[in-house]
Parts: C-alpha cells; sequence; structure tokens
C-alpha cells in the first residue's frame, strides 16, 4: 500500500486547489479523480464570474491550467474510484478499485453529479435526443429544435450554448420564475433563438426512433400539451457523490457533507470542498477556496499529530 501525508479525492477546482496548497506546505499529496482532471468545470463552454479571467475563460482551458499548477505543485495524480474509506487509528484507508492508499488526512472533493428527471423516455432515449451537455452534444442538433429543463444557472447557460448550433430553444421551467441570476436571465431574454415556457412541468419524453415531443403540463390547471423537439437537455440541479461514504462521515438529508468552517467533517482528518459540503453555495471561486481552506486545515492537523 502506497503511503501519503493527504489523499485529496476529486480533481475539479476544489480538489486541485486544495492539492497545490498542501504540496506547498510540504505534504505528500495524492490525487484520486476517476475520470479525468477539470470536475464539472470541464464541460463549461464560457465562466465568466471566475476572478482573474474579465473575458472568461472556457473549462477546457482553466481545467489543464488547474492541473498544471497541482502537478507543478508536486501532486501525484492515481486514475481510479474511490470504493470507501476505512479508519484505522490515525489511519485513513482509501480504497480504490485497483489499490488501496494509506494516508494521515484525506479532504473528499468529489463534487456532483447531474440529477436526472426520473420521468417516461428520459432514460429510453438518454444519449439518443436526451443529453445533460449542450457543450458536447449541441453540435447534433444544429437547426433543430431542442428545449433545456430546469431554471438554474445550469439550464441558462446551456441554453445559451444550444442557441448557436440550434434553430430554436425552449427553456421549460416549473415555477413562476427563473432562479438563475439576473445577468443571464437578461442575457437569454435577449437572445431571439431562446423562447421561456414558466409554470409548466415536464411529465414524458415521447418518440419512437428518437425524441419527437415533451408532454407538457401546466402546474396551474393541469392540462397537458406535445411540445415538439428533436433534442431535451436536462439540468434540474445536482447530487453530491457522497454513496462512497453512507456510515463513514455525517451527511445531511440531501446527502451532502457536514463540516465546520475549516472543512472539517465529523471524523477527525477527513475533510471536505466544493459542492460536496453542505452549505456550498456551489460556485467555482468558492469551491477554490474550500480547497485551500481544507488544505490548510490538514496542513494544521497534521501539524498537531507530528
Ligand atoms: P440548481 O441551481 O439547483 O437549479 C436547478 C433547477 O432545476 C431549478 O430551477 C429547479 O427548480 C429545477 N429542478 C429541480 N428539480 C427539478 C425537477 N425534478 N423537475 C423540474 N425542475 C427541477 O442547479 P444548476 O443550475 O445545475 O446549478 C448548480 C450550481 O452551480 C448552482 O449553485 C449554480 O449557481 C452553479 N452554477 C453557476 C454557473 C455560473 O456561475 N455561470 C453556471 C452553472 C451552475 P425549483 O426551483 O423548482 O427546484
Amino acid at each position: 500500500m502506497r503511503d501519503f501525508d493527504l489523499v485529496v479525492i476529486g480533481a475539479g477546482a476544489a480538489g486541485l486547489t486544495a492539492a497545490m496548497h498542501a504540496c506547498r506546505h510540504g505534504l505528500k499529496v495524492a490525487v484520486v479523480e476517476r475520470m479525468g482532471v477539470g470536475g464539472q468545470i470541464a464541460a463549461a463552454e464560457r465562466i465568466e464570474n471566475f476572478p482573474g479571467f474579465p473575458q472568461g475563460v472556457s473549462g477546457a482551458e482553466l481545467g489543464p491550467l488547474l492541473h498544471e499548477q497541482a502537478d507543478a505543485a508536486g501532486a501525484e495524480f492515481v486514475l481510479d474510484t474511490v470504493e470507501r474509506i476505512v479508519i484505522e487509528g490515525d489511519a485513513r484507508i482509501i480504497h480504490c478499485t485497483t489499490e488501496a492508499l494509506n494516508a494521515r488526512a484525506v479532504i473528499v472533493a468529489a463534487g456532483s453529479a447531474l440529477r436526472s428527471l426520473g420521468i417516461p423516455g428520459e432514460e429510453t432515449f438518454l444519449g439518443r435526443g436526451v443529453s445533460h451537455c449542450a457543450s458536447c452534444d449541441g453540435y447534433f442538433f444544429a437547426g433543430k429544435t431542442v428545449c433545456v429543463i430546469g431554471g438554474g444557472d445550469s439550464a441558462l447557460d446551456e441554453a445559451m450554448v444550444l442557441a448557436g448550433p440550434a434553430q430554436a430553444v425552449t427553456i421549460i421551467h416549473r415555477e413562476a420564475t427563473l432562479d438563475a441570476q439576473k445577468a443571464l436571465v437578461d442575457r437569454a431574454g435577449a437572445n431571439p433563438k431562446i423562447e421561456v415556457i414558466l409554470g409548466t412541468a415536464v411529465d414524458e419524453i415521447v418518440g419512437e426512433d428518437g425524441v419527437s415531443a415533451v408532454r407538457l403540463r401546466d402546474v396551474g390547471t393541469g392540462v397537458t400539451r406535445d411540445h415538439p423537439v428533436s433534442g431535451v437537455f436536462v439540468y434540474v440541479g445536482l447530487e453530491p457523490n457522497t454513496a462512497f461514504l453512507r456510515g463513514t462521515v455525517a451527511l445531511d438529508a440531501s446527502g451532502h457533507i457536514e463540516t465546520d468552517i475549516m472543512m472539517q467533517s465529523s471524523v477527525p482528518g477527513i475533510f471536505a470542498a466544493g459542492d460536496i459540503r453542505a452549505h456550498s453555495v456551489a460556485q467555482l471561486a468558492a469551491a477554490a477556496g474550500d480547497g485551500a481552506t481544507a488544505a490548510i486545515a490538514a496542513v494544521r492537523y497534521l501539524k498537531e499529530r507530528a
């Protein structure tokens, strides 16, 4: 089993920032990631609210820069999936699919997965008209009509990405008002290709060989109708990736890790950073801030036990 001072789980903005800070404080750090670096930002077309980039930056540019900085600081990268953490005295054993890593401290920055709607047709047409990634799949809908489900920042951001190739984009939201930042609502409102339907739930994704429509229900009247579309992009929030931690650290009702203000979880030596922790504002800059805080807290924790 390989030994590390600190194992960081997740190579998104929170994890990479934590690893970079911890290395600069002299810790031997491994970063375990199951897919590739960047986390959620990897698919972000344009990030306009991260400090230092007044013209905005794409996730494809920022992710590798964060990786390069953590790598240059000395972090070791491990491509694997964490299955559980076992506590043995002061040791925190991170069991991955192919190996176990022995650490004295852990920062969990495993982020979130996109939530599904759980409606008929969603699974059937996944990858054949239903998608969670406008920047990856938008191109397939060039000149076609698509819809985006959800009313948060992601829904509006992705609707604007889709408005490039698509002929028309309809944002469908179940509430009477959108939840997204005003800057995004204003910009989407000014785009002639984007229409917004409010107070409307989607009950089913309809089609035969591919998607042909979404079945809409007016939440006030209950009246249903079919709205023709070729593609459906679902952005209805995030679920924390904490299934592997159940029974290890305290989670809140929605599965986020409970922490104190220094990112310490209910288990000494296990910290959390980014949108996986309870009360996170789920913004990129905040994830980086959490990562720095968790790294400093881990450094102090290890110093106290040296
Ligand atoms: P979110 O903020 O949680 O919004 C989810 C949206 O989906 C809400 O409008 C919600 O409506 C709706 N929704 C949830 N469950 C639904 C269901 N079963 N059926 C229909 N609609 C449903 O999620 P997000 O937009 O993915 O953003 C996640 C976080 O990342 C946020 O903190 C956001 O600010 C951040 N983010 C920031 C940026 C940016 O700064 N540019 C970009 C993307 C994301 P209800 O109100 O009815 O629940």
